[in-house]
């Protein structure tokens, strides 16, 4: 085994037939893993049923899934690279930079798998504690370091939904000349846009949350055009497959369909917020989830009335995630909680 090796596995939302038959329910709503409720757009169904090339290897180029992500963002293609999720982009560029004993800084809590990257591939994990209101503080600046290789910024932040102040986020990619990684997994339902284009940073998103293609595994992200011959060199060859890339255009073809549930998860994710002001510590959230904090073993609680949200003591916060789900989900949700609380 290599040397930095561990066991510090993913901690997966449970899934809602695991749930069904450990506690013989018959109604389970699942609201853990941030996906849209809604599902993927129909076009994009129809390209998924009909696909047959099953046996042939995909185009490694991805141009033209590159081009539709061209009109999408307005980011040039010739850097734009795609990958399985985020995760695979987040994998790949570990791969690329990270040497033994390299610093990466995570302002925590946060999405868990960065520090497990961070574990696996020998860096120094160095943890900057976020502040009360979960947003990253400004002492940041003084632990960057001639070791820093690489800088994480989710915007918005998992769990806690939170976005940052893009003028801290410039200064700190201007401090350093490590890489920036800007996460905007969840960017579709924030107001704002962080349109950052420095030499040192990169900006990655997801097909996962607002396009419904969680299953696909369909990332992309724009990187300084230096950057794009170093991560190809580090990534897989095929890194997607031709049935993700075709149904990843059809969906970008339907954005009235990606619009539309983006719509009604950020109206509803306002009403359980007000509700959930009534009778828990709600955070305000600019993703496709609320954070919130209350009583310990609530997560459990809830599971055993057929509801799963998050407990995010893996993310290294006492609270729990909530992701918004249909009306009648997230009325589900809140009947279960005020029956507990
Ligand atoms: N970044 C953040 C902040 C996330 O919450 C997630 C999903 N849990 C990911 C990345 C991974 O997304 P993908 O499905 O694109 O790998």
């Amino acid at each position: 085994m290599r040397k930095c090796i561990g066991f510090d596995t993913y901690v997966p939302g449970k899934s809602i037939e695991e749930v069904k038959e450990l506690y013989g329910l018959e109604r389970v709503v699942k609201l853990a893993s941030n996906e849209n409720p809604y599902g993927a757009s129909p076009r994009a169904l129809e390209v998924l049923r009909s696909f047959t090339d099953l046996h042939r290897y995909p185009n490694p180029e991805y141009r033209e899934l590159r081009e539709r992500l061209e009109e999408y963002t307005g980011w040039d293609a010739e850097r734009i690279v795609v990958g399985a999720g985020i995760d695979g982009i987040l994998e790949t560029i570990f791969t690329m930079l990270i040497d033994e004993g390299d610093e990466v800084l995570i302002p925590t809590p946060t999405f868990q798998y960065y520090g497990i990257l961070a574990r696996l591939h020998c860096a120094k994990e160095i943890k900057v504690q976020r502040r009360a209101d979960f947003q990253i503080p400004e002492n940041i600046l003084d632990f960057l370091s001639e070791r820093t290789k690489l800088v994480i910024i989710p915007f918005p932040n998992n769990p806690t939904g939170n976005i940052e102040d893009p003028k801290l986020v410039k200064e700190i990619a201007e401090s350093t000349k490590g890489i920036v990684f800007i996460d905007e997994a969840y960017i579709e339902f924030s107001d704002l846009n962080l349109d950052l284009d420095l030499e040192n940073v990169i900006i990655a998103r997801t097909m996962s949350k607002a396009f419904g293609l969680a299953n696909l595994r369909i990332g992309y992200a724009r990187l300084p055009e230096w950057l794009v011959k170093y991560y190809r060199s580090a990534s897989t060859p095929f890194p997607v497959s031709t049935l993700a890339e075709k149904v990843a255009i059809a969906s970008l073809e339907d954005i009235e369909w990606m619009k539309e549930c983006v719509r009604k998860i950020r109206s509803e994710r306002e009403r359980i917020f007000r509700e959930l002001r009534k009778f828990v510590n709600v955070y305000p959230s600019q993703a496709n989830f609320v954070f919130f904090k209350s009583r310990e073993g609530l997560a459990d609680e809830l599971l055993k009335k057929g509801v799963i949200i998050r407990d995010c003591r893996s993310f290294e916060v006492s609270g729990y995630r909530v992701t918004i789900g249909k009306p009648e989900e997230n009325d589900f949700f809140l009947e279960k909680l005020r029956e507990l609380l």
